[in-house]
């Protein structure tokens, strides 16, 4: 008998939640109004509704409804806080320089390559060996024209988590806006917003039990009034900030799954924390020469993820050896060639190795049994060779 499919790519994206997609079904239907028709009920039922969404999302994020912006996605979150600044200090003839790290999600890393092309500087700080930014590097690249720090809170691939908490502080004492990737860190570590000054945090729906296609941008109104260029300009929706018809059945889901969270993220951390340990642990008893990158277990490191490099005993390409496994691979084919990823070459893991390399991310709906035959399809990885 064959074992069945396990999916352990979380950080990648994640199933909707049966309640998020109850929620979101009479926006589809029944309720399918325009929320900027003010002129009649549909209108104001779907206006509501994302009002509403607006305050579960700020609830759980500890801020205010009105700083909560809804955008596609993280990716457009990410493009409009880096596109934004560029143009507010463009408009005024102001050269911009930008602190970063190699290790961003290409969302960050390749429109900051974009931008280096239109005249903007950037710093990348190096991370150290497990993908962790120094506040002291950053405080040293500090520039008098230094005009944002844009540093994700969790490493997608790594897990690593930065000290954003001090990063961000280190910013508002230099007054300079601190934007975060906060796209694996919502709903996985705790993301209290009075407690850490951000002024800018990225998010997307469908990496939290929510829709795709739906995302929000965090922008401070209050202490500091973040000034930032619209990224979409038409009809004037979200206070002028981004126009375009509201994607309310994506915005109500995008609530709901902040919603579930509330009251029980501690309960769902725990739930991650044991079942990636199990898995870390089973596989270690099979491969005693498995690495982890990444911070070690349970320190500065996301509660969900592992990223580990098998020994050589299990061939190169191994993802596309383990079929009945969802997980993600380490290096991917593009244009003919195997390249390795950004974030693993970031941290000094080599191309060879990085081949060797898989990410494992639990979640919400992994059972202990599921950990128990993604081992065994590991087992018979073993037994073929
Ligand atoms: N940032 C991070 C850290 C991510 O993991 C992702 C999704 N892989 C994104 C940004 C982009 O999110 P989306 O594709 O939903 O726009």
């Amino acid at each position: 008998m064959t074992s069945p499919m396990i999916y352990l790519d979380y950080n990648s994206s994640t199933p909707v939640d049966p309640k998020v997609l109850e929620a979101m079904l009479p926006y589809f239907k029944e309720n399918f109004g325009n929320p900027s028709s003010q002129g009649h009920s549909w209108g104001w039922t779907a206006d509501h509704a994302v009002q509403k969404a607006r305050l579960q999302i700020a609830t759980l994020l500890n801020c205010e409804s009105r700083e909560i912006i809804f955008t596609s996605g993280a990716t457009e979150s990410n493009n409009w806080v880096l596109f934004g600044i560029f143009h507010q200090f463009a408009r005024l003839n102001e050269k911009v320089h930008i602190i970063s790290s190699p290790i961003e999600h290409n969302s960050v890393l390749n429109t900051l390559k974009y931008l280096e092309n239109l005249g903007v500087e950037v710093d990348f700080i190096k991370p150290n060996s497990q993908g962790i930014i120094s506040v002291d590097a950053v405080r040293e690249k500090i520039k008098p024209n230094t005009k944002l720090i844009s540093l994700m809170w969790v490493n997608n691939e790594i897990g690593s988590i930065n000290p954003i908490q001090e990063l961000s502080q280190l910013s508002r004492e230099r007054k300079i806006y601190f934007h975060t990737d906060g796209t694996q860190a919502v709903g996985k570590i705790s993301v209290d917003l009075q407690q850490t000054p951000v002024d800018l945090l990225s998010f997307s729906g469908h990496k939290i039990y929510g829709p795709k296609g739906v995302g929000v941008l965090f922008k401070r109104k209050k202490n500091l009034l973040v000034q930032l260029d619209p990224f979409l300009v038409g009809g004037g929706q979200e206070n002028g900030d981004r126009s375009g018809t509201l994607n309310v059945p994506g915005i109500v889901g995008i609530g709901e799954a902040c919603k579930l969270f509330q009251g029980r993220l501690t309960e769902e951390i725990t739930h991650y924390e044991k079942l990636s340990t199990l898995l870390y642990q089973q596989l270690k008893n099979l491969f005693p020469e498995l690495k982890l990158n990444g911070p070690e277990l349970g320190k500065q490191r996301s509660p969900m993820n592992l990223s580990l490099t098998f020994p050589s005993v299990t061939g190169t390409d191994i993802a596309s050896r383990l079929p009945g496994l969802g997980v993600s691979s380490g290096s991917a084919c593009s244009t003919g060639k195997i390249a390795s990823s950004h974030v693993l070459k970031g941290i000094g893991v080599s191309h060879e190795e990085a081949a060797r390399t898989l990410r494992l991310s639990v979640g919400r709906f992994t059972k202990v049994e599921d950990i128990e035959v993604a081992v065994s399809h590991f087992k018979s990885l073993l037994n073929s060779k």
